[in-house]
């Protein structure tokens, strides 16, 4: 028996889509002025909800009414490589696509760099992104807005889902929405990362298309019946804030959790436990404590976060 999360839809085939202005990335000029709008899947390859998005996107043929919408799959050849037994490697090829992008300057040495240069010009012409993840673990909906203000004041517009993060992205590397203008204060171009919950969840799916029509029509670039009508969902009644203050990373990969853990949790008392690395207590360092995407149930390799940590604002 496998323990592997049950997969509960079909993966599209994305064969058709690989010619384009570049392989597997597609641009959609309306000829008249306007913002310049991506949308982009498979950052992490095993992550199909948002390919499933952009399948259906590009196959109902779309066009922008002004500007220009752009639309990437983004490691693809990690996506042609999941193997429904293991699935979870499928993530990436040699590297994570998502922590290169402070480093496209240099010669590329991997498959994900090679590609992130491929993606990257057209990256860099996107006033707007939405980048399409899903979650390892089966965790609630969560939309990355990156450190800066107009990031919060673009996924509150959104008004889905329930949860934004606030945060300064991977010291492992720089990630897609971080790059270029979308990190530079002074820029007013915006990126925004939404994590649909579990990879292989039917939800999550419903997740990012509710997400995904609700980003297009906010920047204007389509009319919201211009999108299928089944895919904006009902909203939550709030949202809520996180500011991210910790990333708690395990030493040796011996992190022993006091308890199993679920995403978005408020840990009500400073100095709580919430589990041991190398038996050296772990604990909560402020009232209100917020749990974002504990990865604390299950095995982990030295130098994995185990789980973020942050204030509500
Ligand atoms: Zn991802």
């Amino acid at each position: 028996m496998s323990d592997n999360p049950p997969i509960e839809f079909a993966f599209p085939d994305l064969g058709r889509w690989e010619k384009g202005d570049a392989p597997y990335i597609h641009v959609r000029d309306s000829g008249k002025p306007g913002p310049t709008v991506m949308v982009a899947a498979l950052t992490h390859g095993n992550e199909v909800s948002g390919a499933i998005v952009v399948d259906d996107l590009l196959a109902s043929g779309l066009k922008p009414r002004q500007g220009t919408l752009i639309f990437s799959f983004n490691n693809i050849e990690a996506y042609q490589r999941f193997d429904a037994r293991n699935p979870f490697k499928s993530r990436m090829v040699d590297e994570d696509f998502n922590r290169t992008w402070g480093r496209l300057d240099r010669p590329a040495t991997t498959l994900e760099t090679r590609r992130a240069q491929v993606v990257k010009p057209y990256v860099e012409r996107a006033d707007l992104l939405l980048d399409l993840h899903s979650m390892h673990d089966d965790c609630v909906p969560l939309m990355l807005c990156g450190p800066l203000d107009r990031g919060v004041a673009l996924a509150r517009k959104l008004g889905a889902p329930a949860d934004i993060v606030r945060d300064r992205g991977h010291a492992a590397g720089m990630r897609m929405r971080d790059y270029g203008a979308f990190g530079d204060p002074k820029s007013d171009r915006t990126a925004l990362l939404i994590e649909t919950g579990q990879h292989w969840r039917a939800s999550s799916v419903v997740v990012a298309k509710d997400v995904t029509a609700r980003f297009l029509a906010e920047t204007g670039i389509v009319e919201p019946s211009d999108l299928p009508a089944d895919w904006k969902q009902p909203a939550p009644a709030q949202q809520r804030v996180v500011q991210v203050t910790h990333a708690v990373a395990t030493k040796h990969g011996n992190f022993n959790p006091a308890r199993a853990f679920e995403g978005q949790e408020v840990i009500a008392k400073a100095g709580t436990l919430l589990g041991h690395d190398d038996g050296e207590p772990v604990t909560t360092p402020y009232d209100d404590c917020v749990l974002i995407m504990p990865a604390v149930n299950r095995p982990l390799r030295a130098g994995v976060t185990v789980v973020r940590l942050g204030r509500l604002i």
